[in-house]
């Protein structure tokens, strides 16, 4: 899962209809009590007005204030009617006009429960790659973007990109589907290695992401190291598998995510020239070369 379901926050306009929709049966009630007639109890259908707004904005909880402030209006203008002496409504009126009220609430609020829901799903389903089940491109994009503007204002900001080595001829001979396990076995690898700040994401194929916050360069190689040594101690049905990785941290120069994004795939393209199975830094400053144990050692360059 991507994210937690969670109902939007309600904007000011919609509590800016809301209030006049509650003060026009109030003001009705108690002001022209008799031009209104009998029937002006009717007003107070346009306190569904709330409960149709807050139900867009947060479902069941909106609809549950909006019928709980309604009523209770609805109530104490009842009891103001009463103390001021003003002629008194249709009482049986006034019921039948709750039961509506009360009817097309509870019809509101699961309707909109409904399909708040099914949009999350949806959106959920947009953000996630079904395969190994991890974010896709998309929702990695999308943290970057708003980490990357975090990174601008000086919180540290480090990226990995990973790719599995030789999985071409992984897949040409064990077939696709031992090849699909292959990327779900590293997708559970992240998943498990990846703090809950942080993000790791399918970017394609066989490449995947993971965005660190408030991380730096030897964080991120830890990290790094960590998924590799992870995914070695998977059985893999095709035999085992390595991994490549490019990491790359935010520097003050870089104008967009693109020159972050750019920066760890030269690493990688790096780590791949030195012989694959290994991590490298972007921008050539310090470089970890694999040792007889497959382990990534500091070296200067
Ligand atoms: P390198 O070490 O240089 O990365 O070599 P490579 O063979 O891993 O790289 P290349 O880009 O040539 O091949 C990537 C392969 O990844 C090709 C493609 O069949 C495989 N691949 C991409 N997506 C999937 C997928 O969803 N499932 C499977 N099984 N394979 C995939
Ligand atoms: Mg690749
Ligand atoms: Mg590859």
């Amino acid at each position: 899962m991507v994210e937690e379901y969670s109902p939007r926050p309600v904007p000011a306009r919609a509590l800016a209809l809301s209030l006049p929709a509650l003060a026009v049966p109030v003001v009705g009630a108690l002001t022209f009590p008799d031009s209104l007639g009998e029937y002006g109890v009717l007003l107070w259908l346009l306190a569904l007005v709330p409960i149709f707004l807050l139900a867009y904005y947060r479902g069941w909880r909106g609809v549950a204030a909006a019928t709980a402030t309604g009523m209770a209006v609805l109530s104490l203008t009842q009891v103001l009617v009463l103390v001021l002496r003003l002629p008194q409504p249709n009482w049986l009126m006034l019921l039948a006009v709750v039961i509506v009220y009360i009817g097309i609430a509870l019809g509101v609020g699961w309707l909109s429960e409904l399909l708040h829901r099914e949009r999350w799903r949806a959106e959920q389903v947009s953000l996630t790659d079904p395969l190994t089940l991890l974010p896709n491109r998309r929702y990695a994009t999308l943290v970057l973007y708003s980490e990357f503007s975090a990174a601008q204002r000086g919180r540290p900001l480090a990226i990995v990109f990973f790719d599995l080595d030789h999985f071409k001829a992984y897949n040409d001979r064990f077939g696709h589907t031992v090849g699909d396990d292959a990327l779900r076995a590293l997708g559970r690898v992240l998943t498990a290695s990846t703090r809950h700040m942080n993000l790791s994401a399918r970017y394609g194929g066989e490449e995947f992401l993971s965005v660190l916050s408030d991380c730096d360069v030897h964080g991120a190689v830890a990290f790094a190291e960590r998924i590799r040594a992870g995914l070695r101690a998977e059985s893999l049905r095709g035999g085992p598998l390595t991994l490549s990785a490019g990491v790359a941290v935010y520097q003050a120069m870089m104008d967009d995510t693109e020159s972050l994004l750019r920066a760890a795939d030269r690493a990688l393209y790096e780590a791949k020239r030195s012989g694959r199975d290994c991590v490298r830094i972007a921008d050539g400053t310090r470089q970890l070369e694999p040792d007889e144990h497959g382990e990534s050692r500091t070296a200067t360059q």
